[in-house]
C-alpha cells in the first residue's frame, strides 16, 4: 500500500520508568522516599528498614532502562520521551502501542489520562499532535477512537454502557472485536469528552473494596482513516490492571483469586509477546490471554511499543516497586 510504514529510526521496544512524587497523605504519615530516580537511565531502590541506621549497610537495587523519568517530570516531558516517537510512527502509517504498567496508585492513570490539577495526559497530548499533523497535509483523514476494558478475560465497551464484546480471529488470522463502538473525534476536546464518559463507566461498573479500575485493563485505540475507511495509522494506549493484583491468585476469596489469576496470566503473556517483537523468528504466545489476543497486531510486523513502568516512591511500596522494575527489566 502507498501508506506502508517506513521504518522509523530508533528502537521498536522502549522501556521507561516513571517515578511519582510522594502524595500529601504519604508525607503526612511519614512515608520515606526510597527511590532515587534522577532523569536519565538509572533508578535505584534502597531497601531501608523502619529506623535507618546509617552505619548499617543499606541494600540497594540498581536498574537501567531506556529512560527514567523522575518525580519532577511533567506529563509533557513523559510524552516527549515515551509516546511521541510512536505517534510519529503512526502518522507515517504504522502501528504503535503504549502501555502503563505498575502497582495500583503508582500513577498509570495520571500518566495516560492526566488530572484536573496537572493537566492532560498522554491520550490528549497524542491526539493534539495527530490533529496538528492532519491540519498540515492535503489528504482528508479522519480520527476514530474506541475504548473498552478487559476484566476477567471479558471485554466491555466503555463507550456503550459496558456492553459485552467478543473478539474473534477471522480466516486470515486477523482479530476483530465485533460490535465495538467507534467514535469519530474532530478535536482534542471531543476526544476528552468521549474518554471522560468511558472512564466514568469504568469506575461505576462495580462496587467493592478494590475499585474495578485496578482489576481491569483499559484499552484506548486511535485510528486514522481515509475517506474510504482505509486505515492510515493506528495506536493503542493501554492502562493496565494493577500489577500487585497478580499475587491475588493465591487469595482465599474465590473472586479475587479468579481475577488475580487472570491478571497474572495476561501480564506474563504480555511480557512474552513484547519480547518476541525483537526476535527474528519466534512464536508469539498471543493466545495465552485475552489482552494479548486483542493486541495481536501490536506484536507483529513493524509495530512499535513503549512500556512505561510507573513506580511509587514510598518505603512501604518497596516490594511492589521492585517487582515492577524486575518485570520491566525482563520485557526487553
Ligand atoms: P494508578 O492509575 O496507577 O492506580 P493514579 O494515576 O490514580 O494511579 O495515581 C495515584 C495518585 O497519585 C493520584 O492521586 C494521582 O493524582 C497521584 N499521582 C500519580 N502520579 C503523579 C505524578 N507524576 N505527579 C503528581 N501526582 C501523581
Ligand atoms: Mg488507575
Amino acid at each position: 500500500s502507498p501508506r506502508a510504514a517506513k521504518h522509523v529510526e530508533g528502537q521498536r521496544i522502549r522501556v521507561c520508568v516513571r517515578k511519582r512524587p510522594l502524595t500529601r497523605a504519604e508525607c503526612r504519615r511519614g512515608e520515606a522516599d526510597v527511590v532515587y530516580a534522577p532523569s536519565g537511565e538509572c533508578v535505584v531502590v534502597c531497601e531501608s528498614k523502619e529506623a535507618v541506621d546509617l552505619t548499617e549497610y543499606i541494600l540497594q537495587h540498581r536498574f537501567y532502562f531506556d529512560q527514567v523519568l523522575g518525580e519532577g517530570s511533567s506529563n509533557e516531558e513523559v510524552y516527549q520521551k515515551t509516546a511521541y516517537p510512536l505517534v510519529q510512527h503512526m502518522l507515517s502509517g504504522g502501528k504503535a502501542t503504549c502501555f502503563a504498567y505498575g502497582q495500583t496508585g503508582a500513577g498509570k492513570t495520571h500518566t495516560m489520562l492526566g488530572s484536573s490539577s496537572s493537566g492532560t495526559g498522554l491520550y490528549a497530548l497524542a491526539v493534539q499532535d495527530i490533529f496538528a499533523h492532519l491540519s498540515t497535509i492535503n489528504t482528508a483523514l479522519l480520527v476514530y477512537v474506541s475504548f473498552f476494558e478487559i476484566y476477567c478475560g471479558q471485554l466491555y465497551d466503555l463507550l456503550e454502557h459496558r456492553k459485552r464484546l467478543f473478539a474473534r480471529e477471522d480466516g486470515n488470522k486477523v482479530v476483530h472485536i465485533s460490535g465495538l463502538r467507534e467514535v469519530r473525534v474532530d478535536s482534542v476536546s471531543s476526544l476528552l469528552e468521549v474518554i471522560s464518559k468511558g472512564t466514568a463507566e469504568r469506575t461505576q461498573g462495580m462496587s467493592g473494596v478494590n475499585p474495578l479500575s485496578s482489576r481491569s485493563h483499559a484499552l484506548l485505540q486511535i485510528q486514522i482513516r481515509d475517506l474510504n475507511q482505509q486505515i492510515a495509522g493506528r495506536m493503542w494506549f493501554v492502562d493496565l490492571a494493577g500489577s500487585e493484583r497478580a499475587s491475588d491468585a493465591k487469595d482465599p476469596n474465590k473472586q479475587s483469586r479468579m481475577e488475580g489469576a487472570e491478571i497474572n496470566q495476561s501480564l506474563l503473556a504480555l511480557k512474552e509477546c513484547i519480547r518476541s517483537l525483537d526476535k527474528e523468528e519466534s512464536h508469539t504466545p498471543f493466545r495465552q490471554s485475552k489482552l494479548t489476543q486483542v493486541l495481536k497486531d501490536s506484536f507483529v510486523g513493524d509495530s512499535m511499543t513503549c512500556m512505561i513502568a510507573n513506580i511509587s516512591p514510598g518505603h512501604s511500596a518497596t516490594e511492589h516497586t521492585l517487582n515492577t522494575l524486575r518485570y520491566a527489566d525482563r520485557v526487553k
